[in-house]
């Protein structure tokens, strides 16, 4: 049975689709197999990952709104192991369209259920927001990454983010867990970001996982190229950074 994370924080930018590709393709080089989910309307998951976008007869919206698509026809084969269900621009006006529906915050994970035994990993790429698209990726979550930016207000909105998880795990997700607060973009040359993570250990304790992504350009270049850091330069240190992440994740 397939272990669902979202990787998620309404705060733009901090890492989220980034942490989503790199952890998902070194969890295939342990050799598990991965499903890639991308909830965000701006594709950039699968734009980065190769993904016509523009071209796709259907995505995750459709997969959403109309319980009669079969999810496997959407998904995709990206790698050996790896396969993602891609997001087209459609799906901005998904949260609008569920409004209606009962039971709406657990659409996406009644629609797993239909694929979860085929994988080991399912990752969720959530929008920057705390919307209905969040809180489906919560819903269905086991547990819950959040990419933090250690840079100053980076913890700005947490208390929101906690909340939001303390009312799914209250109403309709009992088991959802904070598997882990993962540092990213951190320049450790700088007082400044060394402050931010330490004030985030302060509050998280063991939550933060040990490694922590530093800021490169390197992460920005790969997705150019179709590829995650991991492909793109195999022994960059932030590659290292994600397979150490994927091993937390496998052992914890
Ligand atoms: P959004 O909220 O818009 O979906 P996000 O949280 O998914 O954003 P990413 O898209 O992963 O964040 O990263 C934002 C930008 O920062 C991208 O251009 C990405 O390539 C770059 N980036 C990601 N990680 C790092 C890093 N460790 N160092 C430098 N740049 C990074
Ligand atoms: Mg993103």
């Amino acid at each position: 049975m397939g272990k669902i994370i979202a990787v998620a924080n309404q705060k733009g930018g901090v890492g989220k689709t980034t942490t989503v590709i790199n952890l998902g393709v070194a969890l295939t080089e342990l050799g598990y197999t991965v499903l890639l989910i991308d909830l965000d309307p701006q594709s950039a998951l699968s734009i980065s990952a190769g993904v016509d976008v523009a071209a796709l007869p259907r995505s995750v919206y459709d997969v959403l709104i109309d319980a009669d698509v079969p999810i496997r026809d959407v998904i995709l084969s990206l790698r050996s192991r790896l396969d993602i269900l891609p997001a087209s621009i459609d799906l901005a006006g998904a949260e609008m369209e569920l409004m209606a529906e009962i039971g709406r915050e657990a659409i996406l994970r009644e629609r797993l259920e239909h694929v979860r035994q085929e994988y080991d990993y399912i990752l969720i790429d959530c929008p920057p927001s705390l919307g209905l698209l969040t809180v489906n990726a919560l819903t269905a979550a086991d547990g819950v990454i959040i990419p933090l930016q250690s840079e100053y207000l980076a913890m700005r909105g947490m208390q929101q983010l906690l909340q939001t998880i303390d009312k799914i795990r209250k109403k309709v997700n009992p088991d959802l867990k904070i598997i882990g607060v993962l540092g990213t973009m951190y320049d450790g040359r700088t007082a400044h970001a060394r402050e931010v993570m330490d004030e985030v250990r302060t509050v998280f304790g063991d939550l933060v996982f040990a490694p922590v992504i530093k800021k490169s350009i390197r992460f920005a270049e790969a997705p150019v190229a179709n590829l995650s850091l991991i492909e793109y330069a195999p022994d960059h240190e932030g590659a290292q950074a994600y397979r150490q992440l994927a091993k937390e994740i496998a052992h914890g």
